[in-house]
């Protein structure tokens, strides 16, 4: 295991019809950016919830944070929480508005460019605190200290990160994701699967704890999406879930073991340049970087497959082989796409697709840095 610091201050609050306490939550006098999505919060009862529970608050609102949320919308609201000397924001919504309000959070501190924040990872002086309410199990975001911020108008879809951007608190209610249609429960679910991987799916690392971790995250994933899919309004199910999403990315399984990333990175320039959700430009991205990364992974995924899918018989390179079409399998009895041309990706995205990486550097990817140009075309053809 390889020497690290754990540090996660999100206090989670989990439990069905506990929306009210948010007022709790936040500290009292703060004059709150209450912030939302394209209306789903409004339509299923979470938004006016809320909006009750802050009646001893100043409120002000702001709607439309898009999916893959975009930096010009952003920056409006960090403007709005200048004019209105706002010091508190809270999320409503799911990974895009808890990306979107970090974003908000750092770039109402900041002087000049907030871009750079995230083109050229200036480091963070200063954020406004947030709490998230979350309604879509699947990032993880409420409880990390990361954001993916999207500019439409230089086709860009990027990560940055700073300690100051952990949430003070997640507020999870599973009944807030009851309303989730099936195709972005199954995104959620393909989402945390993969989150878990690329920090699981490595080199052997010597760490047991987190390899358990991890394999009970993958197990419980596999027994609850697809009986979510088929029982969507069980409670208890929607709960596993939404706790797995926030476990799969807290930091904790990834302390002291090598991380991957490639299809998260990949997909992000994917999404930049043809809008395809995230969780399924992953359903076809990640079985095609285990295919071309199957050697450096060899062992692991022997691992993966006894341990998680049961697979035991014949040669190791068909034990390889087995698990990387179980995981291919998983993904599409969720309904995800196999293949990224399903979603409207041609050949010719190929080529851009890569320059955008180059252009950010993200081009040396993997847990080893080896998944080069060639390597990431052939990732993208196979995907395809
Ligand atoms: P999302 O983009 O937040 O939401 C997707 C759609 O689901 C939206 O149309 C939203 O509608 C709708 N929705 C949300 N909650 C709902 C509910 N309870 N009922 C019905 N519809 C609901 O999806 P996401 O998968 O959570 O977030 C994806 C973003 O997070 C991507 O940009 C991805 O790159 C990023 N991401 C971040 C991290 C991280 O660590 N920070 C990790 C992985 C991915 P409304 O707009 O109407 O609300
Ligand atoms: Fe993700």
């Amino acid at each position: 295991m390889q020497a690290f610091d754990y540090y996660n201050p999100t206090r989670i609050v989990f439990g069905a019809g506990r929306l009210p306490e948010v007022a709790h939550l936040i500290p009292s006098g703060s004059r709150v950016l209450l912030a939302s999505g394209g209306g789903s919060a409004e339509r299923n009862g979470t938004l006016p919830a809320i909006r009750r529970a802050l009646a001893g608050f100043h409120v002000t609102e702001f709607s439309g944070i898009e999916a893959n949320p975009d930096a010009d919308t952003l920056l409006r609201a960090a403007s709005l929480c200048r004019e209105q000397s706002l010091n508190f924001i809270l999320a409503v919504g799911g990974g895009s508005v808890a990306d979107g309000c970090k974003f908000i959070a750092a770039a109402a501190c900041h002087d000049g460019d907030a871009w750079q924040l995230v083109s050229a990872q200036e480091p963070l002086a200063r954020a406004l605190p947030l709490g998230v309410v979350l309604t879509l199990p699947a990032t993880g975001s409420e409880s990390n200290d990361g954001a993916v911020i999207s500019r439409r108008a230089s086709g860009d879809k990027l990560d940055f990160s700073s300690p100051l951007l952990f949430p003070r608190f997640a507020l999870l209610d599973p009944a807030t994701t009851l309303s989730l249609p099936a195709r972005q429960t199954a995104n959620g679910v393909v989402d945390t699967f993969v989150h878990v991987l690329e920090q699981y799916l490595t080199y052997p690392a010597g760490a047991p704890v987190q390899d358990r971790f991890a394999e009970g995250l993958l197990l419980t994933l596999i027994e609850t999406g697809p009986a979510l899919l088929a029982k969507p309004d069980d409670l208890a199910l929607r709960g596993t879930m939404m706790w797995c999403a926030t476990l799969g990315l807290n930091r904790l399984i990834g302390v002291g073991v090598p991380h991957d990333w490639a299809a998260h990175m990949i997909g992000h320039a994917v999404t930049a340049r043809l809008g395809i959700d995230h969780g399924r430009t992953l359903g076809a991205l990640y079985p095609a970087v285990l295919a071309v990364q199957r050697g450096g992974k060899h062992d692991k995924l022997l691992q993966y497959g006894e341990r998680v899918w049961g697979i035991t018989g014949g040669s190791a390179d068909e034990r390889v082989g087995a698990a990387i079409a179980a995981t291919g399998r998983f993904f599409a009895e969720l309904g995800a796409p196999a293949h990224l041309a399903d979603d409207g990706m041609q050949a010719a995205d190929i080529a851009p697709v890569i320059a955008k990486l180059a252009e950010h550097g993200l081009t040396r990817l993997g847990e080893r840095g080896d998944l080069d140009e060639a390597r990431i075309r052939r990732v993208l053809e196979i995907a395809l």
